[in-house]
């Protein structure tokens, strides 16, 4: 069976790697890898980490492209692919513009579609926007539904989804997670910034569209008022390189005494550093996933989520970006001394596998959760 499968931005490339992996570990498949490189700096060091070869690259990213723009060249970039090269099957993941473009691309060909992170819903098209209509989007064209939990399979079900379409495996992000949490702990490297005895780490994450502007700039006021009231707390802030996020952190964060304003951290590092952090706060779905595995408590700088899994545990919590209410469920938190022990609702580092045993097989013996 030849597959293709598609990459565009950083969290696809580390949720689709241990997939590509286990695909070329298994004789009946043959996989290629297409990039559309819609995320560009961000993406290529997470091919490297992961040892992802990537057999085409779209090159769709220019400066200042609208979504038109990019959905356009990935939409002519995968059929021109799609034309002269065979494929059986086409694998896409999650909710960016390229999952939801190449999709379509394929479905315009007749080459059946496997979607990874399937059934995901805020329940809100504009919250987070274009992403909850780009995975919506996905599931309509898409032949294989892989919903990373119960919830996700809910979803599609109630929508009319045929259950026979729907397989429920974890998230591929955790399968990823394993994979650098065995590195990190065979490496002793230290963190991206020095802490004194004492200090305690709040790891901070926002890059959202629909935080652009006052959103972002309620957050950094926040940040600023937590550091001012806890002189032991260090803020370590990887900025996103999208523009907008970078001038609002820049504007409101720079210079601030114990704000760390980095680049974009490595995998490995950021893995390194969620491990470490007492205190994680996030607009990014990947991340809320992840921090449960580590025993950390997320709040979620935004209003809506899709990944409600996390709420009902009580591994995350809803903050949205009003400063008041992130500080005060911030210092809730930081009051809480000692070890954190939220547990991953989110998959069990073996979602790969049993997309492999739908894809060569058909069916699922034990989804994820049973
Ligand atoms: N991540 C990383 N370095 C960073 C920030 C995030 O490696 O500096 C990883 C993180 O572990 C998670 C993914 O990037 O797996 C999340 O990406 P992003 O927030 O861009 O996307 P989302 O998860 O919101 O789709």
């Amino acid at each position: 069976m030849r597959l293709l499968v598609v990459i565009g931005t950083r969290p696809e490339a580390i949720k689709l790697a241990p997939l590509v992996h286990a695909l070329r570990d298994n004789p009946a498949f043959s996989v290629a890898v297409c990039t559309t490189s819609q995320h560009s700096d961000l993406l290529q060091p997470m091919l490297e980490f992961f040892g992802l070869h990537c057999d085409w690259d779209l090159h769709c990213m220019r400066a200042g492209q609208t979504l038109a723009g990019l959905s356009q060249k990935v939409l002519a970039g995968l059929d021109d692919l799609l034309v002269r090269e065979h494929f059986d099957r086409l694998v896409v993941q999650g909710d960016t513009t390229t999952a939801f473009v190449a999709a379509l691309a394929a479905f315009y060909r007749g080459v059946a579609v496997d979607h990874i992170e399937a059934g995901l819903r805020s329940g809100d098209l504009q919250h987070p926007f274009p992403e909850e209509a780009n995975r919506r989007l996905a599931d309509v064209v898409a032949a294989n539904l892989f919903a990373p939990t119960e919830g996700a399979r809910q979803n599609l079900l109630r929508e009319g989804y045929p259950s026979e379409r729907i397989f429920v495996t974890g998230n591929t992000g955790i399968d990823a997670l394993w994979l650098a949490r065995g590195l990190v702990e065979r490496e002793a490297r230290p963190l991206p910034i020095a802490l004194e005895r004492g200090a305690r780490l709040a790891l901070v994450t926002a890059h959202r569209r629909e935080s652009f502007g006052p959103g972002l700039e309620r957050i950094g006021r926040a940040l600023i008022h937590l550091t001012d009231r806890h002189p032991e707390l260090h803020i370590l802030y990887p900025v996103h390189p999208n523009p907008n996020v970078l001038a609002a952190a820049t504007r409101t964060l720079g210079g601030r005494v114990r704000i760390h304003l980095l680049d974009p951290l490595s995998y490995p590092d950021f893995v390194r550093t969620l491990a470490a952090a007492d205190l994680v706060l996030t607009d990014s779905g990947g991340v809320q996933e992840e921090a449960p595995v580590f025993g950390k408590r997320v709040l979620v700088l935004r209003e809506t989520t899709e990944r409600p899994e996390g709420i009902a545990a009580g591994t995350a919590e809803l903050v949205g970006t009003d400063e008041q209410r992130i500080v005060d469920r911030a210092e809730a938190l930081l009051a809480l001394h000692g070890p954190q022990t939220a547990v991953s609702p989110y998959g069990d580092g073996h979602a790969s596998q049993r997309i492999v045993e739908v894809l060569q097989t058909g069916a699922l013996a034990q989804p994820f959760g049973s």
